[in-house]
């Protein structure tokens, strides 16, 4: 018996002195919240597996999950040489979703990787991919031992959960996520400040971004899909990164009527970061597949080059195949 439920980790890890944990890039809160869950679980129990050092990589993220400890622990440069014993990716997809942390990978003795994304092929040397959980921390709530889930563990499992749920909406939810959500709120956390300060509140930046991307909505396609597209300029001119836009799909993809919401920011000169989200049956995971991307059914993204014209065609062309009539 170890400290996972699944005896391919608990030997994996009996073998660690150094461990790696990343997740993907532009950071939400699944990936933020399993890895920060990860981080203080090995560290609580490092003595017991005669783990030495525990390092967690990620891209900068918005200061919304500050509420979580430990998160001014995370590295966000990965310009050591350092060789881990122990790899764990979580809530990525596919290896190069990892960015620079790939590199850490490359060098492992042992990796792993847990996730719930479909589009995951099993990247790593051992793999434990659920896909249908609502999230990489529901999948990591099955893979501990639940008395050694302290109240920081808890807390970081939720904001995982209520942030791939949308607070318990999406269609991604089951029984089962409801479970684990009402064990970790049994560990006595701040459940509603977590929604609060994670989902729920946002900057004025944010807003004002938000409330540029509605006006400037366009239905296409009979009114079954809605787009919004902000431009670098735009960006600069608010002085905006990734984590300014968060809740923005989702805000679109409630517009009553639509089957699917398309997002687009550009990232750098002519390349275009595209959120997708369905209402109803759409795949818009294939979508995203068909440019490179990737992720669930209702929900997924890919990166495009091109001109903003360019792009929006080609995505048109592509939505237009899982439009129900
Ligand atoms: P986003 O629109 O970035 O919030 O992503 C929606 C879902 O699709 C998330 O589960 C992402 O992890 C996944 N996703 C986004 N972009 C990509 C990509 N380029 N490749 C694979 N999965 C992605
Ligand atoms: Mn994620
Ligand atoms: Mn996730």
């Amino acid at each position: 018996m170890g400290i996972f439920s699944d005896n391919e980790i608990n030997s994996i890890l009996a073998e660690a002195k150094k461990v790696a944990i990343a997740g993907h890039v532009s950071p939400d809160g699944d990936c933020v919240g399993s890895c920060m869950a990860f981080y203080h679980y090995l560290k609580d129990n490092a003595g017991e597996l005669g783990i030495e050092q525990i390092d967690v990589y990620l891209e900068p993220f918005g200061s919304s999950f500050n509420v979580l400890e430990g998160i001014d622990e995370i590295k966000h440069s990965c310009d050591a040489d350092t060789v881990y014993d122990v790899f764990v990716s979580l809530d990525c997809s596919s290896l190069d979703r990892l960015g620079k942390a790939v590199k850490y990978f490359n060098t492992a003795r042992y990796t792993v990787n847990i996730d719930h994304h479909i589009s995951n092929i099993g990247f790593a040397g051992y793999n434990h991919v659920i896909s249908n959980a609502s999230s990489t921390c529901e999948v990591l709530f099955d893979l501990l031992d639940e008395s050694r889930i302290n109240k920081e563990i808890a807390r970081a499992l939720y904001v995982g959960i209520i942030n791939d749920t949308g607070v318990f909406k999406h269609a991604s939810t089951s029984g089962k996520t409801m479970l684990a959500a009402a064990k970790l709120m049994d560990k006595g956390i701040d459940f509603t400040g977590l929604i609060d300060e994670t989902i729920l509140g946002r900057t004025h930046l944010q807003n004002q971004l938000l409330g540029r991307c509605l006006m400037e909505s366009r239905l296409i396609l009979n009114g079954k899909v809605i787009i919004s597209c902000l431009s670098l300029s735009v960006l600069q001119f608010y002085g905006a990164d990734h984590s300014d836009l968060d809740g923005i799909i989702d805000q679109l993809r409630s517009t009553k009527g639509t089957q699917v919401a398309i997002f687009i920011y550009e990232k750098e000169p002519e390349v275009y970061k595209v959120s997708l989200r369905a209402n109803g049956n759409a795949d818009v995971r294939r979508v995203a597949e068909a440019f490179g991307g990737g992720g669930h059914i209702r929900a997924a993204g890919c990166t495009i080059r091109g001109t903003l014209d360019e792009i929006t065609d080609r995505l048109i062309m592509q939505i237009k195949d899982e439009l129900m009539d």
